[in-house]
């Protein structure tokens, strides 16, 4: 292979602090204090940790070399599925740092936040415009708190409606969060199976539907990438027994500004700012996940909510009907930022085109692989392509030994063993922000590995070979995890 763009070169190993301090190595030097110490009984405190003593460079590095093992969108390709790891532009992080906003405390009152407030606002038309839903919230902070605040609000339109409803239908190619976020609710989950064609029928969930059920929860384009092309129907049969639609978006990046969810029969939607709309992702750090609905279930949204008057931009937390807070102060306001100086830069046109790229780029890398992978379905795909290891059974390769020698060549493995409906699945990814050089070199790879894979599928069972960590025992990792770095 010609231009593999990583993986052989420096990699530098790094010891713990405590192995690295040496006695009387100082970072900077304290000015000795001109007042007496104050009287603390030193037993109060009792003995504390034997902190190392480190240079300044001895930490500079300490941290540069443990940041250079991690993998992250600027370093390469990073094609996992479902989770739209598409770069994010530097300027968002620049407008989100400036002065005014970054240091505005959330406390402060309306009237001199107006700033601040006219950017949540905004915000909240823009995902709404988005969609094509009525009102926002943009409280929930992460996709699976979007999902509870939408099932706390399915139970109180229920409620309010004077019945309880026990029940939730949910695909068999749900994203696993959909489930859990339903039973903290306590809805019962009952799973609908996808047809052959990995589509969701109309007629499984006619019957399934009844007077307990609260509604469904439908992933569209679902997790194999599919746009669920009944979804018209399914959420007329979901009405008409007076249920709910939720609609989980944390793929939207395949369908903004071409479709309209609100047309699709969609009540509740969530946004993963942190896959769609650019935000950093991932590594705990905190997202956002905006819960969008229609005009008649507004008054159930969280509160406070920014909404606008004669006066200016206020928080109004008078919503009797509301579910309630779900975020302290005003959710992650600093990803919120991030998102709205993406969409402005972006504008409509240009989210638009993203997605049709989105959808391209996915489609181009199931066309080049399908000659090389299992394609078990085999149609076009939305944001994502899912492929399977079945033809390379026959050499006792698997799905995990392509995943990890994917990283040989410098790319970050796709989303694997996901969806459940797929057996050995590897879903892939690519998102807009890829070039199409890109994108060749990474099917120049898996072709690479397929090739091993029948010709020397030893080096695939080895595989990572040129990695910081070669192959770990992800059971023994998650069984005994040992925290100290041994
Ligand atoms: C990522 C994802 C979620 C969960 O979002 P989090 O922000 O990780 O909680 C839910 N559904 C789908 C389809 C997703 O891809």
């Amino acid at each position: 292979m010609k231009n593999v763009s990583a993986t052989v070169g420096l990699i530098l190993n790094e010891p713990l602090l405590w192995e690295k301090g040496q006695k009387g190595r100082r970072g900077m030097d304290v000015p000795a204090a001109d007042v007496p110490p104050a009287g603390i009984d030193a037993g109060l405190i009792g003995e504390g940790p034997d902190f190392p003593d480190l240079s300044e460079v001895d930490v500079i590095r300490h941290y540069t070399r443990l940041s250079q093992w991690n993998f992250g969108v600027d370093t390469g390709m990073y094609p996992l599925g479902s989770c739209t790891m598409k770069y994010n532009p530097k300027i968002n992080d620049t407008v989100a740092a400036t002065p005014e906003i970054a240091a505005s405390h959330p406390m402060l009152p309306d009237a001199l936040c107006q700033g601040t407030l006219k950017i949540m606002y905004e915000l909240q038309d823009y995902l709404a415009a988005v969609t094509g839903l009525d009102a926002v919230s943009l409280q929930p902070a992460a996709g699976a708190h979007g999902e509870l605040t939408g099932m706390l609000i399915f139970a109180a339109y229920h409620k309010s409606r004077g019945f309880r409803r026990t029940k939730i239908l949910i695909p068999d190619t749900a994203h696993g969060t959909n489930p859990a976020s339903a039973a903290l609710c306590g809805l019962q989950p009952v799973p609908v199976p996808s047809g052959p064609d990995g589509m969701l029928d109309p007629e499984a969930v006619a019957r399934l539907m009844d007077e307990q059920t609260a509604g469904i929860m439908v992933t569209n384009p679902n997790t194999l990438g599919l746009f669920e092309e009944n979804i018209i129907r399914i959420a007329g049969i979901v009405h008409d027994a007076g249920g709910l639609v939720y609609g989980d978006g944390a793929n939207m990046n395949a369908v903004m500004g071409v479709a309209d969810l609100k047309r699709c029969g969609v009540d509740i939607v969530h946004l993963n700012l942190h896959k769609t709309f650019s935000t950093p992702h991932g590594g705990g750090g905190p997202g956002a996940g905006p819960v969008c609905v229609v005009e008649a279930l507004r008054k159930f949204l969280p509160v406070p909510r920014v909404v606008r008057d004669k006066r200016g931009y206020r928080l109004d937390g008078n919503c009797p009907d509301s579910v309630g807070r779900i975020h302290a102060f005003h959710g992650n306001f600093g990803i919120l930022v991030r998102a709205y100086s993406y969409i402005r830069c972006m504008g409509a046109e240009n989210l638009h085109r993203a997605s049709q790229l989105a959808v391209l780029n996915a489609n181009y890398i199931k066309e080049k692989l399908k000659g090389e992978l299992h394609l078990p379905y085999d149609r076009p795909c939305m944001h994502e392509c899912v492929f399977s290891d079945l033809w390379q059974h026959a050499y006792k390769v698997s799905t995990l030994d392509m995943a990890k020698r994917l990283m040989d060549f410098g790319y970050h493995p796709p989303t694997i063993y996901f969806p459940l409906v797929v057996g050995g699945a590897i879903m892939i990814e690519p998102t807009e922000t890829e070039s199409k050089a890109d994108i060749d070199r990474f099917i120049e790879a898996f072709c690479e590995i397929v090739r091993e894979a029948k010709e020397e599928p030893e080096i695939l069972h080895g595989a990572p070979h040129l990695c910081k960590v070669k192959r770990l025992d992800e059971t023994a990792a998650a069984r005994h995890p040992c925290l100290t770095g041994c």
